[in-house]
């Protein structure tokens, strides 16, 4: 029959730079199924690093080791875990159990690893710990056992995964007698129950309860006896208890998620700091790209209000410079009637314009007058809010009539008089009103446009502007596919007329296109910035990731001697900085949001969009994702033996 462990001509060399020191010299040992064996020695004759090699937690520097009859020297972490996962079950003398999970939880762990189902593992958990006295402590944090009950939920942790071989590093050395008297009947009930029990050692009374006694002197067995007279009948039965079987691909999902939680719970000022990052990161892309959208809609929409299909035609004040002074006359209604007959133009509308004082009654208002056509209602797209506008026959017949602005009509009749058909003065002479203009709000320049008083363009350039030239001329073409040729066509005209360039087109297409370029760069800029934000918050979670592996260093050393693989433990930390990162995420959206919200109460243009917002959470879960790496995979690689004894 094989051995169930052999050992040949195993040695382990501890390397600290250059310094390298041989602590095993050269262990050859056989155990067999069933044994009871107490390795004793004195402290520092290498008994735990013997207990490391016999449960693949560390490798040895030279030697075989067979574990039923197979090689393990060969075997990769993944492997090694599988072998611990299915074989053994350890218990320490710091019972190493995990300080924020209550007793089931610790005793689950084993288990998550080797893919039971949640039910199974609770079932069996509770099992465990009502048989060894623990059935009313199942929820007690360890800091709230005492110490003979925390090495006892640690045994029930050692035989959740079937634990065929019980590996005791000094289970008793941290308790008083009579604690430790239990666990060794504890071990010695387990070993009748058909388990291999290796206890490891320094006192002589506790080694003697073992059916096998071997002794360690510096790195060298010294004495190996088994006591005559005992013998352990159930050990060829083989274990009762069925194992789990490890075959879960990856340890739990939602279970990591769980462990994240807790773990974030035990240090949440700390947790709230490293939240705070990438919420003000999160919540400043959104809120930023809220601000800089809204400021661009609301200039869109203004060149949008004033028509798309426009082209304004004004005098070239620039030719003018250092000449004539005074009026210029450049554009003239003529122009206006000439352009009206080019193709593609659906009509064009001048204006003339002049600071005018009106009167009514004993009030004196100054404001601009503005001489018009009866097209000037669409070319604005500025309709009539009362009573009706300029027409046709008010242009032929000279009218003296006037369609006033809101800000006008609220100061002059404040009382409240209707001012349809009323008279006013503008410039001491007559005009009757015939219309008041619905409110149209601030201009682009900020100016207030319902400021003004609208006149027939015939009458206005007799009776009160006293001149004949144009301000502007607003043309609206009927195809805008074709703005660009209709531009070049009227400007043709317009030099042809006045036989020299001293008109400019403006094209408001191609304004709005600026105006969205220029934004465009804008938010640009904001994104930069809060994306800064989002980059600095993500530092935040590698730092606090990292402080956080080296602090569990010693749980993750347990959770690898329980069966966890490289990529259970990868995948915990991750999940860990992504929870952080999401949490944060969806804080930080929410923030972004409430700010964005706020600043429209206080008038500001906001406009949300789904895009930014879903790009914000998508990149504050990126950033968990890439600054949670590096912590997770310096955890995932960690030797277990290093890992479990660090301070
Ligand atoms: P025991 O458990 O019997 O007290 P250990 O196996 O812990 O003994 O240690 C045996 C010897 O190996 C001691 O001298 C100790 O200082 C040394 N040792 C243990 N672990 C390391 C390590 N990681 N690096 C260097 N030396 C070590
Ligand atoms: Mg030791």
């Amino acid at each position: 029959m094989n051995a169930l462990i052999s050992l040949r001509d195993i040695s382990k060399t501890y390397r600290n730079g250059d310094l390298a020191v041989e602590v095993l010299h050269g262990i050859s040992l056989d155990i067999e199924p069933g044994e009871f064996v107490a390795i004793i020695g004195q402290s520092g004759s290498g008994k735990s690093t013997l207990m490391n090699i016999l449960g693949c937690l560390d490798r040895p520097t030279a030697g075989e080791y067979l574990l039923d009859g197979e090689h393990v020297s060969g075997f990769d972490p993944d492997e090694l875990a599988g072998l611990r996962r299915r074989t053994f079950g350890f218990v320490f003398q710091s019972y190493n159990l995990i300080p924020t999970a209550s007793a089931q939880e610790n005793v689950e762990v084993p288990a998550v690893y080797a893919g039971a189902s949640a039910r199974d593992r609770h079932d069996r958990a509770e099992a465990l710990l009502s048989s060894l006295k623990l059935g009313d402590r199942l929820d007690h944090r360890p800091n709230q056992l005492s110490g003979g009950q925390q090495q006892r939920v640690s045994i029930a942790r050692a035989l959740m995964n079937g634990g065929r071989v019980i590996l005791a590093d000094e289970p008793t050395g941290a308790l008083d007698s009579e604690s430790g008297g239990e666990v060794m009947a504890l071990l010695r009930g387990m070993n009748e129950g058909g388990h291999t029990i290796i206890v490891i050692t320094h006192s002589r009374e506790v080694a003697e309860q073992a059916d096998r006694l071997i002794e360690l002197h510096d790195g060298r067995i010294i004495s190996d006896r088994t006591k005559k007279g005992r013998s352990n009948p159930h050990a060829a039965m083989g274990l009762k208890q069925k194992a789990f079987e490890g075959v879960a691909a990856i340890a739990d999902i939602s279970e990591a998620i769980k462990m994240a939680f807790r773990a974030l719970r035990a240090n949440l000022f700390r947790t709230i700091l490293t939240l705070l990052g990438i919420v003000i990161g999160v919540g400043s892309v959104v809120a930023m790209l809220a601000i800089g959208t809204g400021a661009q809609n609301s200039v869109l929409d203004r060149i949008s209000s004033m028509g798309s299909d426009l082209l304004v035609i004004r005098p070239n004040m620039a030719n003018f410079r250092g000449g004539t002074g005074g009026s210029v006359v450049t554009l003239i209604p003529a122009d206006a009637d000439a352009i009206r007959e080019q193709p593609n133009v659906a009509f064009a509308v001048p204006e003339m314009t002049s600071t005018v004082t009106v009167r009514y009654g004993n009030v004196d208002y100054q404001t601009t007058a503005n001489g018009t056509v009866p097209e000037y209602t669409q070319a604005k797209s500025w309709s009539v809010g009362k009573g009706e506008f300029i027409n046709q026959s008010d242009m032929i017949n000279y009218a003296p009539v006037a369609v006033l602005g809101q800000t006008v009509v609220k100061t002059l009749f404040a009382d409240g008089t209707d001012p349809i058909g009323k008279y006013v003065f503008v410039n001491k002479i007559p005009f009757q009103i015939i219309g008041v203009m619905s409110e149209m709000g601030a201009g682009m320049g900020g100016n207030d446009q319902d400021d003004t008083v609208l006149v027939p363009l015939t009458t206005g350039s007799m009776r009160l502007f006293g001149q004949r030239n144009v301000r502007s001329i607003t043309v609206q073409v009927k195809d805008g596919t074709a703005i660009d040729v209709t531009q070049e066509t009227i400007q043709a005209l317009l030099d042809r007329r006045h036989k020299k360039q001293d008109t400019l087109i403006t094209n408001m297409a191609s304004i709005r296109e600026a105006v969205t370029e220029t934004s465009n760069t804008l938010k640009l800029f904001l994104g930069a910035v809060a994306a800064i934000s989002l980059l600095v918050g993500g530092i935040g979670v590698m730092n606090i990731m990292l402080v956080s592996v080296t602090e569990r260093t010693r749980e993750i050393g347990v959770r690898m001697a329980t069966g966890a693989r490289q990529r259970d433990i990868l995948l915990q930390f991750i999940i860990e900085a992504l929870v952080v990162s999401a949490i944060g995420g969806a804080i930080g959206v929410a923030a972004g949001l409430g700010t964005g919200i706020l600043a429209r109460l206080l008038g500001a243009p906001i406009s949300f969009t789904i895009g930014p917002v879903a790009l914000a959470f998508a990149c504050s879960f990126l950033t968990g994702l890439v600054f949670g790496y590096l912590p997770a995979r310096n955890a995932s690689r960690l030797q277990p033996a290093v890992a479990l004894s660090s301070e």
